[in-house]
Formats: C-alpha cells, structure tokens, sequence
C-alpha cells in the first residue's frame, strides 16, 4: 500500500486548526494522538444511532450494542494476534490495565519476602502500582538500571533474578527516551526460570506490529487514545491460563455468575475482569482506530515514522547547542532533548506561540530524569501523520528560541 502522508493528514480535523493564527505542528504524540474523522464519526454514529446498555437487555438496541462491542474484542485480538477473543479485556487505559493486574496478581501470588522487576526507564504507571502492591505485601521491587545511551543493561537481569522474583514488567518502548527494548530476550530469559513478563505496550501499539503469541508474552496493556482512539479506553491481555487463575480486581454487575450474600461466583473470561457498565463506546471507537491502522498499514507507518524520526534527529543535531538524552540505536518515535543554557519549560513556551506543541518536564517518568540528574527534557513525539515540514518548523522554532535567550 503506497503511504502518503499528505493524504494521511487530510483524515485528522484538528490538523487544520490554526493555534495563535498559525497552523498547528503537533508532535506530542507520545501524549495522546489524534483522531482521525472515522474514529471521531463511529463515536458520534454510536450514540446517535444505537447507545444501549451491553450485556444487559434483551431489546434491539442492547444487543446490536453487544455485538458491535464484542466485535471490536475480536478486531483487538486480530490486531495483537491472542490466541482467544477471552484474552482481550477492556480497561480504562494502560494505567488501569497495569493497577488492575498488580492487584489482582498481587492478592494471588506475591506475599512476605517476594521479588517484582522493573526497568530504570518505565512510566510511573509501570511503577506505582507495583510499588503500592509491595508495600502491601512486604515484597521487594528491584530495579534493571539503563546506560548513559538509553539503553537497559540486559547483562545484569541474570543477577537480578532470584527465585523470590514473581514478575517481570517492562516498557515495550521508552516514552521518555524512545529506545525500543529488547523485550523479546527479557521474556525466553523470564521463561527459562518461570516468570512471568508484562509487557508495556502504550508506546509501541501504535507504531511497531505487535504479535503477542510470537512475542509469548504473559500480560501486555496498551491505551486508546496513543493509537489514535478514544480516551478512557484500553487493554489488559493476558494469557488464557494466567487470566483464568487470576481474582478479578473489581466486583461489580456483569463479572458474576450468582449472587447471594453467603458467596458470589464469578462470570467466565472476559466478563470476569470487566465489572460494572464498561466504556463499550470507547472499545468501539477504539476498533475503528484499529481498523484505521490496519488499512494504513502498520508496516507503513513504522517506515515512514522511522524517515521522519531520523530526519528530525539529524537537523536538530545539526542545529548545534542540544543535549540529546537518549541515543540508542534502536529508537522509536522519540527524542528527548535540552537546548544547552535554556530551561526546557521556556523552551516549550515559546514553541507554542509558534503553534507547535511539544512536551516538557520529566513525561512521567522521574527516575529517567533522576538517571541524567535534570529536571525534564523537551520531547518531541512522532505520530503517521507528521510531515517533514513539521520538523522544519520545529527547527526553526529551536533556533529562534535559541536566538531569544542568546
Ligand atoms: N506507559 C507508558 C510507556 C506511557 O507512555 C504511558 C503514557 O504516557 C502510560 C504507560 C500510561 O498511559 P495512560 O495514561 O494512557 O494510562
């Protein structure tokens, strides 16, 4: 399928939106994306035409609701490749997904004196759940530690591993340096010794084809709204044999079989996890946002973000004066930089004024930032729509802002 990106743009209103009489350059994705009008049209035809309760009633519009629902589950399975449709439960977003699996996992099988490991580089979403989960059980979080160029000393996971170790999490992808882990590796080693591996996927969904049976595995979350979808809306996988052995993380209406105050049995996979009324038009919308990638094609735009990645890199670089914060060779859609002498929040404001959005601060992500002993970047985000005139607007808006507080 030939990509073109001009043609890509004209599917996203907002980017005709003009911001202080300029147009837009929008290159926080790593953020939130976009929508394209597919997406924003399929939510707005929901609610017009069959909003219904799921699950619940025996009337035309319930059902047609439940069956759009539940093929957008299977449009999500397709997407990451799960073996079964049950795999596939509907969250809130990644944060959710990652809070819900530490509870539950937690409650089960991690007590007094065990181990979970995480990364240098994750999102506070891969790290305060696990750290709220061992405090409550006296358990151990270790930490895999990251080089000065972004990338994770993999040589040291080995020692790390103990047999108290319960389970390993990991960014699929950094959102605050953009290096693309090896999480292939992290997972036949876990396996070798029996440990589980979640996988965080926010920041990689949307840009690398993901294939979970392949990848083998055991948990991986991703949100709706970094893939071009609705907020509010995301994804917990599971394996079918962790989910099944697992405690649902919320009780509720939908999740139970029979209920009497004596005991409550709970419903099969997926419904288990999905207590009370769930975000069933996010899910839809979130399968149209799928379908849209599908037919751009992932492979497509993991090509084109990678010329632009490398465009965007290289003039920066040539700029003169920035301190990039993130050089691995394998990289993803980001770049984390300080302009030298400058504060990043400066930086940011007056790129703004220029109409182009990027982020400023520590992207959630305060031990990156701890690691480099700043106290925040400037991060540019790159999505399939962004063009190269976007990175030379952005340059331009550097140098300017370099001229400013020269
Ligand atoms: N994990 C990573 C790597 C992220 O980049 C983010 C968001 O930026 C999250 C988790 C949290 O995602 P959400 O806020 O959609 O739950």
């Amino acid at each position: 399928m030939n990509f073109n990106v001009e043609e890509i743009r004209k599917d996203f209103p907002i980017l005709n939106k003009k911001i202080y009489n300029k147009p837009l350059v929008y290159l926080d994705n790593g953020a939130t994306t976009q929508k394209p009008a597919v997406v924003i049209d399929r939510v707005h035809q929901f609610y017009s035409q069959f909003n219904s309760s799921i699950h619940r009633g025996v009337h035309y519009l319930s059902e047609q609701a439940t069956e759009e629902y539940e093929k957008a589950r299977k449009t999500v399975q397709r997407f990451i490749n799960a073996k079964h449709d049950y795999e596939i439960i509907f969250t809130s977003g990644t944060t959710g997904s990652i809070n819900g699996l530490a509870f539950s996992f937690g409650e089960k099988y991690v007590h007094k004196g065990d181990e979970i490991i995480i990364t240098e580089m994750e999102h506070h979403a891969n790290i305060v759940p696990w750290q709220m989960l061992c405090e409550r059980k006296e358990a151990q979080l270790k930490i895999l530690p990251f080089n000065n160029k972004g990338d994770l000393e993999i040589e040291k996971l080995n020692n790390l591993i103990s047999d108290k170790t319960k389970l390993i999490s990991v960014t699929y992808v950094s959102n605050a340096l953009g290096t693309i882990n090896p999480v292939k590796d992290i997972i036949d080693l876990a396996h070798k010794q029996n440990i589980p591996v979640l996988i965080d996927g926010a920041q990689a969904i949307q840009h690398i084809s993901i294939d979970v049976q392949e990848l083998d595995c055991d948990f991986f979350v991703f949100s709706g709204h970094k893939m071009y979808g609705p907020t509010g809306i995301g994804i917990l996988y599971g394996k079918e044999n962790w989910l099944e052995n697992l405690p649902p993380f919320q009780g509720g209406g939908d999740m139970v079989d029979v209920v009497t105050f004596e005991k409550t049995t709970f419903n099969a996979l997926p419904f288990k996890f999905e207590a009370g009324t769930t975000n069933y038009i996010g899910a839809i919308g979130m399968a149209e946002a799928l379908h849209y990638i599908e037919n751009t094609g992932i492979h497509s735009i993991n090509k084109h973000e990678e010329e632009i990645l490398g465009y965007a890199t290289h003039n920066l670089e040539i700029i003169g004066g920035i301190t990039m914060y993130g050089t691995s060779e394998k990289k993803s859609s980001i770049i984390s930089f300080l302009i030298n002498g400058i504060h990043q929040y400066d930086a940011g404001m007056v790129l703004d004024k220029m109409g182009i959005a990027v982020r400023t601060g520590t992207h959630c992500a305060q031990p990156v930032m701890q690691h480099f002993n700043i106290d925040g970047t400037i991060r540019v985000s790159i999505g399939l729509y962004n063009n190269k005139s976007d990175v030379d607007r952005l340059c331009e808006g550097i140098i300017k802002v370099k001229e400013m507080f020269s």
